[in-house]
């Protein structure tokens, strides 16, 4: 690795500048980026999976890994090659590091007559993520209107948010569940981060295709042995995407989908799915863009009090528990919330779709149910119903 530090008046990259790095570059990004103060994490292999994990160097990406995804399977296998971007998502999203699975809210002691609370925000370094795809930071963007722009902003996702670093990186090899193509959320991706990478292998060699999103982006590139972007990289990525794209099986025919879902509140085929439907909430975990959580206060002898937040999921029962009962006690009618919600009513909160095609929740379903499949029985459907009514 080879790190030069100019200082910032003698750093000639800005902001839309585009470079090439060598494979050791990436590596010393890493370098620069923890000697930044940053705490860089990325995808890593752990447990027969790609998760996201500490970086401490490129050594600790999934160098050499593929994946292989279909309606309710995964599984990694060595490839042994030189990529370390070869491979779609996995399990854990980076949702995660901004709203985290399970976390304490406040905490109240007691001091005579009166508590105490503590709602201070933890304080951590801040991070940097090499290696989100843009499927990620699209889903990041979803998060972003619900928890830091919402009228209701969480302080603990602002906090990790806003001071996050992002290195996102190209998709050259979609896994056969993705459809992010039909979501505007991907293979490629134009903004929204500090550097952008894609990985080219050719007669050229092997190396990345840098573009810089942001001021710090460039301060970070200044400071790795680089080399100015060429032509010939900038060609490469276009025909690798447009690569990524034909490649991509799946789609989800988004046109005039908000409004099929609502007027088909009573389908036959909730029912055929709520058949399948093991209610397990998978899911809603993997999904990226689900940030439903419950809160639930712990006590102890002293009277101290923790008010714990975690996430939920609305195929739990308790999720939509009113006095009486659930509201929504039956497999279909969760399994409708979820789908109409992602694909439909978000549109109507947030402006936005809930979806962005990133396809773990078909790929994570035990039962291998697929929501581009089930969107596109509902429109068969919906069809049959019309033609139906007007004889
Ligand atoms: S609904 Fe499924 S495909 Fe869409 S963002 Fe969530 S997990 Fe990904
Ligand atoms: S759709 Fe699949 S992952 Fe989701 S709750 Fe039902 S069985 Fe579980």
């Amino acid at each position: 690795m080879s790190t030069t530090t100019p200082p910032p008046s003698e750093v000639s990259l800005r902001r839309g500048d585009v470079v090439r790095l060598w494979p050791e570059g990436l590596d010393g990004l890493i370098g620069v980026l923890r000697d930044m103060g940053y705490d860089v994490k990325g995808p890593t292999v752990r447990d027969g999976a790609i998760v996201p994990g500490r970086l401490d160097g490129a050594h600790d990406l999934p160098v050499g890994w593929r994946d292989e995804q279909s309606p309710g399977r995964y599984a990694v296998h060595w490839a042994n090659d030189e990529l370390a971007f070869s491979w779609a998502v996995g399990p854990g999203s980076w949702k995660a590091e901004f709203f985290p699975a399970a976390q304490v809210q406040w905490h109240a002691e007691r001091h005579g007559d009166t508590y105490r609370f503590n709602e201070s925000v933890e304080s951590l370094r801040p991070l940097a993520i090499v290696g989100a795809r843009p499927c990620e930071l699209a889903a990041l963007d979803v998060l972003d209107r619900v928890l830091r722009d919402g009228a209701l902003p969480d302080p603990r996702y602002v906090a990790r948010r806003d001071g996050a670093f992002v290195v996102v990186v190209e998709c050259a090899r979609p896994a056969s569940t993705c459809f992010c193509s039909s979501m505007g959320a991907g293979p490629g991706i134009e903004g929204g981060f500090d550097l952008a990478l894609t990985e080219l292998s050719d007669a050229d060699g092997h190396r990345y295709l840098v573009r810089i999103g942001s001021e710090r982006g460039a301060l970070a590139i200044a400071r790795v042995d680089h080399e100015q972007g060429l032509d010939v990289d900038r060609a490469a990525r276009v025909i690798q995407l447009d690569a990524s794209v034909v490649g991509m099986t799946r789609q989800l025919e988004t046109d005039g989908l908000a409004e099929l879902l609502v007027r088909n509140q009573e389908n036959p085929r909730w029912l055929d799915v709520a058949e399948r439907c093991l209610s397990c909430a998978n899911c809603t975990l993997v999904c990226p863009t689900c940030f439903c959580s419950d809160v639930h206060d712990t006590t102890d002898v002293t009277g101290a009090v923790t008010r714990n937040r975690t996430w939920s999921s609305c195929f739990d029962l308790d999720h939509s528990f009113l006095h009486g009962g659930p509201v929504r006690a039956s497999s279909s009618s969760r399994y409708r919330q979820w789908m109409t919600h992602k694909l439909s009513t978000w549109w109507d909160q947030f402006d936005t779709s809930g979806c962005v095609g990133c396809g773990r929740c078909i790929t994570w379903c035990p039962v291998g149910i697929d929501i581009t499949d089930e969107a596109k029985a509902i429109g068969r459907s919906d069809r049959a119903l019309a033609v139906g009514r007007s004889r």
